[in-house]
Formats: C-alpha cells, structure tokens, sequence
C-alpha cells in the first residue's frame, strides 16, 4: 500500500537527539547544541506547525537528519537555528556574535534559499538566487541542510493545504531532488521524489504501490539472495554482505508514464545488492552471478570504471531468475556504497575513512562552480536559471575522445557540447566532428559509447553565432559567449544596436534623436549595464535577449511619452498591423487583440472580448451571433480607444440585378470615395441575379454607413449586407 503514509513520523524531541548524539563514536560539541536548542526554543515559544506540534519539534528534527547523514556539529547547530533568522526576532549579528561567523553563515544560506520560490521564477529573484550559489559554493553544508529541511516538511506535508501539497511537490521535483541527487545523497533523493509523487499524482503513485504489494516480491528477491550468497561463499568470498530492494516508486512510475512502458517491462523492480571488500572481488562475483543466471543483453554497466558525474560507483547486471523474472545486480565495495547513498555527506559521516575524502569533495562541487562561472558571463538572468534547471537533469551520457577519456554531458547534447568541454580552445577551433570515424553534422546529439573526435581548423576560426541555438549546456554556451565578447567587441556592438533599431520599428517606437541618448542610458541602468554600448554589445554576443529588453523599454516609454504631454498618457502602438489596434481591454494591458473573422467590428459598433486560449483576445460586436451567450468570465468588456486613428477592413455583400453594370457602377463609386478594396468576387445565383462580395478598408462604423449610403443609391444594387 502507500508506502510511506505508513510511516509515522515521529515528533522529535532534544532529549532524543541528544541521546542519538552522545551515543555516537563521532565527536560532537554537545554544550554548543545544546546552547543553539536553548536559542531556538526561545525564539520559537508559542509558534505552532500547522500539524499543531511546537514548531521547535521540526528544527530538531532536521537536525536529527543531519545527524543520520553523519553531518558535523556546526551544520546540527545552524539545523537547530535554520528558521529563527527567517521567523523570528533574532538576528544574524546576535548569531554571529554568541556562535561564531561559521554557524551563522550556515544559518545565512539557509535563510536565503528559504526565501526563494523556484516554483514562481522571476528576474529579481535573481539577486537572491546568486547570494544562494555563493553560499552554497562556500559551504556546501548549506544546501545539505536545506535538503534536511524539506524533506521534513514533505514528510509532515500531508497538513498542508492540497495547493501548497502540489507547489511544494513541483518545486521539490524540479529543484531539490536533483540537487540530491547532484550531490549524490542517493535515499533524500529517492524519498523526495516519492513524496512528491504522491502529492502530484496520487492515483498513479497508489496504482504502483499496488503492483508491487502484489508481486510477492520480499519471497522471491530472498530466494535469490540466498542463493547467490550460497555460491559467493562457496566460492571464496564468505563474508559477502547482501541486500535486497526494490525499485523506488518515482522510478518506476517514470518508466511507465515517461517511457511508455509496462510494468512487466521493467527488468529492475527488483534489484539485490551485493557488498564486497575490493575491486577484485567484484569483478570475480559478477563472473559468478553471470554463471548462475542468464544475464540479459546490453544491460551490464560498469559504473566503476566509468563513474556517474555525482561520483556513484557499481556494477550493474540484469539476469534472468529461474522463474523467468528479471532482477538487476549491484555490486559494489562499501567504500562504493558510502559515496552511493550519502554522497558529499559521505566527506563528514567517514571524513576519517575515506583516502583524499577531500578531493573528491572537490570534484563534486564542480558543478557548483560551474553554475557561478554561468552566472558571471550571462546577464540575462531567466536564461540563467532556465540553464540551471536543464543542468540539473539528472540524465546524462557518456562519450569518448579518441584517447579514451571519458567526457560527460547531460542528455541531448550536441557535438559542441563536447568540443567545449574538452577545452574551450578546441570547441573554438572545432570545424566539424566524426563520431565513430564518420562525419556528423555539428547538431549530433551525443549517445553514450560514442567515440567522437573533433575537427579543428586555424587557431583564430572562432565559433559562429547560430552555435548558440545549439549547444546546450550552460558551458558551452558561455564559452561560446565569452568568445564573442572578447574577440568581436565592435562586432557585437553594432550587431546589438541593430538588433535594437530593427525590435523599435517592428514596435512602432520613436524615440526623438534628441531624447535617444538619455534613453538608453535609462534602459542600460535598468539592466545593470554600465554603458550601452555594453548593452549593446550584450545584445550582440547573445548574454542578453532582445526580447527581454523589449519589455523594459516599452515601460520606460511608456514613461516617457506621459512626461512629454501629460495629457496625451496614451498607449503604446499596439504590436502587430494595422487591424488590431484602437480597442482597450477592461482589466487587460498590452494584450494581442484580433478581430473576429465572423462580424469584423469596426471602431463606433459596440463590442466585447472573448479571451481565447493562447491567441490574446478576439472582439467580437455586441449582437454577433457568436456573442450572445456572454455569461463566461471569458467574455470581458471592450470598447474603442479614442483619438486613435486606424483603418479596418469589413466585407460587403451586394445583391445586384446586373452583374456586368453593377461591378463597374460599385467599383466606380468606390474609387470615387477614394476606399481601396482589397478583394472581391462575384457569382450569379440562381433567380437570374448577382452577388458580389467585395472586401474594403475603411476607418471606422460612421465611414462604412457612409459608403454604404452612397452605394445603395447605384440603381442596379438591390440591397447591401455586412457580412
Ligand atoms: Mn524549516
């Protein structure tokens, strides 16, 4: 059944983390947390948890996690304060002052990535996003105990309301799971992503604990596990230590929901673990399983010698059990399974274990700073966060230099991607690419086994500009940048004034020449660029869209135009030609108005709104047919905005006695009234007269009553209809 409801998360106490911490072999400062518990007891007296607990239960029990991962005194005591800075009176400065800058740094970090909705990204949370990776590049501990903190709160999620159920879930899922799983702290991210699940598809995550209540699974997958014990022990290895699992839920739902496939399909539901003390001896146990069960093609993965980017080690095997059911294999040393389930926690829970523990902590956190290095060369800051969140997809493949290193770069990437991450050097040069000794073209999405080498040209080649479009990884993308900002500075700037030029025309933006300088001036200052030229130059090397500037300068004038005639605080030309202008929308600024094809209202008619899905809001005359039921909030009032002079086109149907007489009599009075006419077309109809349908373009209801008047004198007309 559901899994983890049944797990009764229990109400910590202080006296149970304390018991917990004085029974460890590791060294804890108990008189330190004890002296933060003391500071967030106070500072949380009264505050209750929505579940109706005292809000001081869900720090400790944070800090209880903390402690299950191994985490150090320092990180425990921040855990025990992480919320008092965010909800309470006490401030860093008094932090700083009784616990020293160490501890409350971490209280600090914490704080901010608190304050941050991932869910609702918008451009100023940028400010805190960049304090966030700075926090978290200084002390990775951070981000551990934020980790901490909401997997507490997803366990005691069920007291939220099922709005914040879903938001948190989402978020969780897009941000901190992989984050998790980055870091490689294996069972938060699984128990995350789980939970989530369970907030955000309820019936598929019950569906799944279901198929595999049924499967008897604990029977069969002890079977075998003692069964390969049997043969290891018989065979040299007696001290081999097995587990069995199963597959987490999340995973499995992805297979089924994301892959498409059925859940016998799915040859790692069940998945024995085999714990072995060396290298040797995991490759000579795989020889053994692979003797006692057939191994299934394609599906044996050396993740030792080829480690995942989160540094995750084992052999992977699936084979077929005597019954006929698949199950996977992992084989790995317990120093493999440290790094697996705790990941960088594994540097603070073994510190004293673990050969160059350090270094290794090193390497995990190069994404971290890679993130930073993003952050530094890209001004434009939703790309920025739109590059953090596609690096953070945990898929990732694995292709080879013709020497043999490996390179790794997530799913999806291209040739350029590759290139760039050998050295940005090559990937400046690069003129082309063979994978597997034969020619790609440069949007080749790498597949993991690939050999690929790069084909270079002169040392001054440079890349081009459309490998933007391409690449992407956030890497090769700023390489590709900061090529373009160096090397071509006049380039780009006259590249980036153009591209500005040519979105004002398109927008019908005309800046005085007299006012143009100090304008943009004002628009630079607004996207934190010292010149425009920078800004310019921004624009022409891609750190910057135009579209985004776009919205700022149309604020700014918008802005401007009300200083030059107060009077006159009039709109914007609307975007687009010159039918879908002239109406205000009630409660609607800037929208993208159509008019409808069935009663093509003109400026003087009576009119309303109807907001379509994704193609702003068609208008509608009051007695169109299409209109009359107007009962959905779909429907919003409209009318002409003044003093905007446009024209309109409208189709006329003229029933006439004379086909011939008729068309040169309309067509003469038409041009006599100087309407141009856009398009016409005439039948006989079966009672010997004539109809035409003529299309022409007028300015407005009091204009077309006009024209039609006149028309409706010709004596060969019958009558005249709007269509
Ligand atoms: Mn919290």
């Amino acid at each position: 059944m559901d899994r983890y409801s049944e797990i009764q998360t229990h109400i910590a106490s202080f006296a149970e983390l304390e018991k917990m911490v004085l029974d460890s072999p590791r060294n804890y400062d108990i008189e330190l947390l004890r002296k933060a518990y003391a500071v967030a007891e106070k500072a949380h007296n009264g505050q209750m948890r929505k579940s109706g607990e005292p809000y001081v239960t869900h720090p400790v029990a944070v800090a209880e996690l903390l402690f299950e991962l191994g985490m150090d005194t320092e990180s425990l005591a921040a855990a025990l304060m992480h919320d008092v800075v965010e909800d309470t009176e006490v401030t860093l400065e008094q932090l700083t002052t009784s616990f020293g800058s160490e501890i409350a740094l971490l209280v600090d970090g914490v704080t901010k990535l608190t304050q941050l909705s991932f869910s609702s990204i918008e451009e100023r949370q940028a400010e805190n996003l960049r304090k966030m990776l700075l926090a978290m590049s200084k002390d990775v501990r951070v981000m551990v105990i934020k980790l901490c903190d909401r997997l507490h709160n997803m366990r005691t999620g069920d007291a939220w309301s099922p709005q914040k159920q879903r938001e948190k879930a989402l978020e969780t899922m897009e941000v901190y799971a992989p984050i998790a799983h980055r870091m490689g702290i294996n069972h938060v991210k699984e128990e995350l992503e789980n939970r989530s699940l369970r907030y955000l598809d309820p019936v598929g995550y019950q569906e799944i604990c279901q198929l595999l209540e049924k499967k008897a699974a604990n029977e069969f997958l002890q079977q075998i596990s003692d069964n390969i014990q049997q043969h290891l022990a018989d065979n040299g290895m007696p001290h081999a230590h097995l587990e069995y699992r199963l597959k987490s839920v999340y995973s499995i739902y992805r297979k089924m929901y994301v892959q498409n496939k059925e859940f016998a399909e799915i040859y790692d539901v069940y998945a024995v673990r085999v714990f072995l003390d060396n290298l040797a001896e995991c490759y000579n146990a795989l020889g053994i399983i692979h003797d006692m069960y057939h191994p299934i093609p394609n599906r044996f993965k050396d993740y030792i010698s080829t480690p995942k980017p989160n540094g995750y080690q084992s052999l992977h095997t699936t084979v077929l059990g005597h019954e006929g059911i698949p199950f996977e294999v992992q084989i790995r040393t317990w120093e493999m399974h440290r790094t697996a389930e705790y990941g960088i926690a594994a540097h603070w829970k073994y510190k004293e274990g673990i050969s160059g523990g350090s270094s290794n902590l090193d390497e995990r956190l190069v994404w971290v700073r890679q993130l930073l290095e993003a952050q530094r060369d890209s001004e434009d800051t939703e790309d920025l966060l739109r590059n953090i969140k596609s690096d953070l997809l945990p898929e990732e493949v694995f292709a080879f230099t013709p020497k043999g290193d490996v390179i790794n770069l997530p799913a999806g990437a291209t040739v350029i991607d590759f290139a760039y991450a050998i050295h940005s050097a090559v990937g400046n040069r690069m003129v082309g690419a063979k994978v597997n000794s034969k020619i790609v073209p440069i949007e080749h999405t790498v597949q993991t086994g690939e050999i690929i080498e790069i084909l270079t040209g002169p040392a001054d080649k440079g890349p081009s500009r459309d490998w933007l479009n391409i690449a992407v990884t956030s890497e090769a993308k700023n390489k590709i940048r900061t090529w373009f900002k160096k090397e071509c500075k006049e380039e780009n700037i006259a590249e980036g004034r153009q591209a500005v030029e040519r979105e004002l025309r398109r927008n019908m933006i005309s800046i005085p020449a007299e006012s143009y300088d100090s304008f943009m001036e004002e628009i630079a200052r607004k996207v934190h660029l010292n010149t425009v030229e920078d800004m310019y130059a921004a624009i022409g090397y891609g750190g910057l869209l135009v579209s985004k500037l776009l919205v700022r300068i149309k604020d700014e004038y918008k802005r401007f135009l009300q200083e030059e005639d107060p009077t006159q605080a009039f709109q914007i030309p609307p975007k687009t030609s010159t039918s879908s202008g002239g109406v205000v929308v009630e409660g609607i600024d800037n929208c993208l108005v159509k008019f409808s094809k069935c009663c093509s209202p003109l400026p003087g008619d009576e009119i309303v709104g109807f907001i379509t899905r994704g193609y702003g809001v068609s208008i509608h005359k009051r007695d169109c047919v299409n209109a009359r039921d107007c009962d959905s909030p779909r429907w919003v009032k409209a009318h002409w905005a003044s003093g905007i002079r446009e024209t309109f086109t409208t189709s006329l149907e003229i029933v006439s006695t004379d086909c011939m007489r008729c068309l040169n009599e309309v067509s003469g009075a038409l041009s006599g009234m100087r309407v141009p006419v856009t398009g016409m077309n005439m039948r006989n109809t079966k009672d010997g007269r004539a109809m035409m349908n003529i299309t022409i373009t007028v300015n407005n209801a009091e204009h077309l009553r006009s024209v039609t008047d006149k028309l409706q004198k010709i004596r060969s007309v019958v009558s005249i209809t709007r269509a």
